[in-house]
Protein backbone atom coordinates (compact mmCIF):
# COMPACT_ATOMS: atom_id res chain seq x y z
CA UNK A 1 0.00 0.00 0.00
CA UNK A 2 1.04 3.44 -0.98
CA UNK A 3 0.49 6.65 0.71
CA UNK A 4 1.46 10.33 0.54
CA UNK A 5 0.57 13.07 3.12
CA UNK A 6 0.70 16.54 2.70
CA UNK A 7 -0.50 19.36 4.80
CA UNK A 8 -0.42 22.99 5.04
CA UNK A 9 -0.42 23.84 1.24
CA UNK A 10 -2.33 26.91 2.38
CA UNK A 11 -3.87 27.73 -1.33
CA UNK A 12 -5.15 30.71 -2.00
CA UNK A 13 -6.70 32.41 -5.31
CA UNK A 14 -3.71 34.83 -5.29
CA UNK A 15 -1.25 32.68 -5.01
CA UNK A 16 -1.79 30.79 -8.94
CA UNK A 17 1.76 29.48 -8.35
CA UNK A 18 0.75 27.40 -5.09
CA UNK A 19 -2.21 25.99 -6.99
CA UNK A 20 0.18 24.98 -10.47
CA UNK A 21 2.51 23.40 -7.92
CA UNK A 22 -0.20 21.27 -5.99
CA UNK A 23 -1.55 19.86 -9.40
CA UNK A 24 2.03 19.24 -10.63
CA UNK A 25 2.47 17.39 -7.80
CA UNK A 26 -0.69 15.28 -8.21
CA UNK A 27 0.63 14.10 -11.82
CA UNK A 28 4.35 13.75 -10.74
CA UNK A 29 3.79 11.94 -7.37
CA UNK A 30 0.29 10.86 -7.11
CA UNK A 31 -0.99 8.58 -10.02
CA UNK A 32 0.95 5.43 -8.84
CA UNK A 33 -0.19 5.37 -5.22
CA UNK A 34 -3.00 4.44 -3.58
CA UNK A 35 -4.04 7.21 -0.89
CA UNK A 36 -3.51 10.65 -0.32
CA UNK A 37 -4.06 12.28 2.79
CA UNK A 38 -4.50 16.12 2.98
CA UNK A 39 -4.15 16.55 6.58
CA UNK A 40 -5.31 20.29 7.07
CA UNK A 41 -4.93 23.96 6.26
CA UNK A 42 -4.91 22.39 2.36
CA UNK A 43 -6.91 26.05 1.87
CA UNK A 44 -5.64 29.33 2.96
CA UNK A 45 -8.93 30.52 3.95
CA UNK A 46 -12.69 28.19 3.59
CA UNK A 47 -15.52 30.47 3.37
CA UNK A 48 -18.22 27.70 2.98
CA UNK A 49 -18.16 24.79 0.09
CA UNK A 50 -20.68 27.21 -1.64
CA UNK A 51 -18.18 29.59 -2.25
CA UNK A 52 -17.67 28.77 -6.07
CA UNK A 53 -14.18 30.65 -6.73
CA UNK A 54 -12.28 29.77 -9.22
CA UNK A 55 -9.22 28.05 -6.80
CA UNK A 56 -12.20 25.65 -5.43
CA UNK A 57 -13.40 24.50 -8.74
CA UNK A 58 -10.04 23.59 -10.16
CA UNK A 59 -9.18 22.06 -7.22
CA UNK A 60 -12.25 19.74 -7.13
CA UNK A 61 -10.98 19.17 -10.59
CA UNK A 62 -7.44 18.33 -10.10
CA UNK A 63 -9.01 15.97 -6.70
CA UNK A 64 -12.00 14.16 -8.59
CA UNK A 65 -9.63 13.01 -11.83
CA UNK A 66 -6.87 11.40 -9.27
CA UNK A 67 -6.64 7.59 -9.47
CA UNK A 68 -5.91 7.27 -5.75
CA UNK A 69 -8.16 7.37 -2.41
CA UNK A 70 -8.33 11.10 -1.39
CA UNK A 71 -8.80 11.63 2.42
CA UNK A 72 -8.52 15.48 4.02
CA UNK A 73 -8.83 16.44 7.69
CA UNK A 74 -9.65 20.07 8.51
CA UNK A 75 -6.85 23.02 10.08
CA UNK A 76 -7.34 25.58 11.56
CA UNK A 77 -7.97 27.68 8.26
CA UNK A 78 -9.94 25.42 6.54
CA UNK A 79 -12.09 23.69 9.24
CA UNK A 80 -15.46 24.60 7.40
CA UNK A 81 -14.59 22.03 4.89
CA UNK A 82 -18.04 20.15 4.54
CA UNK A 83 -19.05 17.16 2.68
CA UNK A 84 -20.31 18.87 -0.34
CA UNK A 85 -16.99 19.72 -1.04
CA UNK A 86 -15.49 16.34 -0.38
CA UNK A 87 -18.46 15.05 -2.25
CA UNK A 88 -17.51 17.06 -5.60
CA UNK A 89 -13.72 16.06 -4.83
CA UNK A 90 -14.19 12.68 -4.37
CA UNK A 91 -12.55 12.74 -0.86
CA UNK A 92 -13.50 11.64 2.32
CA UNK A 93 -13.29 13.77 5.08
CA UNK A 94 -11.66 12.61 8.09
CA UNK A 95 -11.91 13.36 12.28
CA UNK A 96 -8.51 14.95 13.75
CA UNK A 97 -7.24 12.75 15.04
CA UNK A 98 -7.55 9.87 12.69
CA UNK A 99 -5.77 6.60 13.43
CA UNK A 100 -4.66 4.25 10.80
CA UNK A 101 -2.90 1.47 10.10
CA UNK A 102 0.80 1.69 8.02
CA UNK A 103 1.98 -1.61 7.15
CA UNK A 104 2.01 -3.45 10.19
CA UNK A 105 2.45 0.01 12.36
CA UNK A 106 -0.28 1.83 14.17
CA UNK A 107 -0.13 5.08 13.38
CA UNK A 108 -2.29 8.46 14.18
CA UNK A 109 -2.88 11.65 11.90
CA UNK A 110 -3.75 15.01 13.54
CA UNK A 111 -3.40 18.51 11.88
CA UNK A 112 -1.63 19.48 14.66
CA UNK A 113 -2.75 22.57 16.12
CA UNK A 114 -4.55 20.66 19.09
CA UNK A 115 -1.04 19.68 19.99
CA UNK A 116 0.28 23.87 20.49
CA UNK A 117 -2.06 23.68 24.22
CA UNK A 118 0.65 26.39 25.60
CA UNK A 119 -0.87 28.60 23.33
CA UNK A 120 -3.87 29.11 25.77
CA UNK A 121 -5.69 31.84 23.67
CA UNK A 122 -5.86 30.12 20.34
CA UNK A 123 -7.25 27.12 22.36
CA UNK A 124 -10.23 29.21 23.64
CA UNK A 125 -10.41 30.76 19.98
CA UNK A 126 -10.34 26.87 18.45
CA UNK A 127 -13.39 26.14 20.62
CA UNK A 128 -15.38 29.04 19.70
CA UNK A 129 -14.63 28.70 15.93
CA UNK A 130 -15.57 24.58 16.11
CA UNK A 131 -18.92 25.07 18.02
CA UNK A 132 -21.80 24.20 15.97
CA UNK A 133 -23.14 27.38 17.10
CA UNK A 134 -20.71 29.70 15.94
CA UNK A 135 -20.40 27.68 12.36
CA UNK A 136 -24.36 27.63 11.71
CA UNK A 137 -24.18 31.31 12.22
CA UNK A 138 -20.66 32.12 9.81
CA UNK A 139 -22.16 29.90 7.31
CA UNK A 140 -25.95 31.80 7.06
CA UNK A 141 -24.43 35.43 6.16
CA UNK A 142 -23.72 36.14 2.57
CA UNK A 143 -20.19 35.21 1.36
CA UNK A 144 -18.77 39.27 0.88
CA UNK A 145 -20.09 39.18 4.78
CA UNK A 146 -18.13 36.24 5.81
CA UNK A 147 -14.95 37.20 4.12
CA UNK A 148 -14.51 39.96 6.43
CA UNK A 149 -15.17 38.44 9.27
CA UNK A 150 -12.70 35.73 8.35
CA UNK A 151 -10.28 38.45 7.46
CA UNK A 152 -10.50 40.32 10.79
CA UNK A 153 -10.21 36.94 12.56
CA UNK A 154 -6.78 35.97 10.69
CA UNK A 155 -5.63 39.79 10.69
CA UNK A 156 -6.08 39.25 14.50
CA UNK A 157 -4.36 35.97 14.75
CA UNK A 158 -1.61 37.19 12.57
CA UNK A 159 -1.19 40.18 14.79
CA UNK A 160 -1.27 38.01 18.05
CA UNK A 161 1.37 34.96 16.18
CA UNK A 162 3.92 37.81 16.05
CA UNK A 163 3.79 38.79 19.95
CA UNK A 164 3.89 34.95 20.84
CA UNK A 165 6.83 33.58 22.22
CA UNK A 166 8.43 31.05 19.16
CA UNK A 167 7.78 27.98 21.15
CA UNK A 168 4.41 28.40 22.14
CA UNK A 169 3.56 28.35 18.44
CA UNK A 170 4.98 24.48 18.54
CA UNK A 171 3.57 21.32 19.95
CA UNK A 172 3.77 21.03 23.51
CA UNK A 173 6.17 18.02 23.97
CA UNK A 174 4.08 16.33 27.22
CA UNK A 175 0.63 16.81 24.68
CA UNK A 176 2.35 15.08 22.20
CA UNK A 177 3.70 11.96 24.20
CA UNK A 178 0.09 11.87 26.27
CA UNK A 179 -1.75 11.70 22.73
CA UNK A 180 0.60 9.35 22.02
CA UNK A 181 0.69 7.27 24.54
CA UNK A 182 -3.78 7.06 24.74
CA UNK A 183 -3.57 6.18 21.30
CA UNK A 184 -1.21 2.70 21.46
CA UNK A 185 0.84 4.52 18.42
CA UNK A 186 4.62 4.71 17.67
CA UNK A 187 3.88 7.09 14.57
CA UNK A 188 2.53 10.36 14.67
CA UNK A 189 1.89 12.49 11.61
CA UNK A 190 1.00 15.85 11.52
CA UNK A 191 1.14 19.45 10.25
CA UNK A 192 0.70 22.87 11.11
CA UNK A 193 3.49 24.22 12.91
CA UNK A 194 5.47 24.46 9.43
CA UNK A 195 8.27 23.06 10.96
CA UNK A 196 9.60 19.93 8.80
CA UNK A 197 11.44 17.20 10.94
CA UNK A 198 11.41 13.77 12.34
CA UNK A 199 11.29 13.49 15.83
CA UNK A 200 12.22 10.80 18.42
CA UNK A 201 9.54 10.69 21.48
CA UNK A 202 10.17 8.39 24.44
CA UNK A 203 6.62 6.62 25.23
CA UNK A 204 5.08 4.26 27.96
CA UNK A 205 5.73 1.11 25.73
CA UNK A 206 8.97 2.26 23.67
CA UNK A 207 10.17 4.33 21.03
CA UNK A 208 7.94 6.31 18.70
CA UNK A 209 8.43 8.48 16.42
CA UNK A 210 7.06 11.97 14.97
CA UNK A 211 6.70 12.77 11.52
CA UNK A 212 5.79 16.85 11.00
CA UNK A 213 4.90 18.32 7.36
CA UNK A 214 6.47 21.31 5.81
CA UNK A 215 4.12 24.10 4.85
CA UNK A 216 4.37 24.76 0.37
CA UNK A 217 5.14 28.39 1.10
CA UNK A 218 8.55 27.72 2.52
CA UNK A 219 9.63 23.95 2.80
CA UNK A 220 7.74 21.36 1.10
CA UNK A 221 8.26 18.18 2.64
CA UNK A 222 5.42 15.20 2.44
CA UNK A 223 5.67 11.95 3.91
CA UNK A 224 5.84 8.87 1.56
CA UNK A 225 4.38 5.33 3.18
CA UNK A 226 5.07 2.18 1.57
CA UNK A 227 3.74 -0.14 3.64
CA UNK A 228 5.37 0.75 7.43
CA UNK A 229 8.45 2.29 5.55
CA UNK A 230 8.29 6.23 6.08
CA UNK A 231 10.12 8.81 4.62
CA UNK A 232 10.15 12.37 4.56
CA UNK A 233 10.56 14.18 1.27
CA UNK A 234 11.48 17.39 -0.20
CA UNK A 235 9.18 17.93 -3.08
CA UNK A 236 10.75 20.97 -5.26
CA UNK A 237 8.55 22.81 -7.70
MN1 LIG B 1 -2.59 24.98 10.74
Amino acid sequence: MKRIFISDLHLDGYRKDLTRAFTQFLSEQCQTINELYILGDFFELWLGDDDQSPLNNEVIEALSSLPCDVFIMHGNRDFLIGKAFCNAAGAKLLPDPYPIILGDQPALLMHGDSLCTRDEEYMKARTLLRSDAFQQDFLSKQMQERKIIAEQIRGKSQKVSREKAEDIMDVTPEEVTKVMNQAKTSILVHGHTHRPAVHEVDLHFGPGTRYVLGDWHTSTQFLRADGSDLELVKYVF
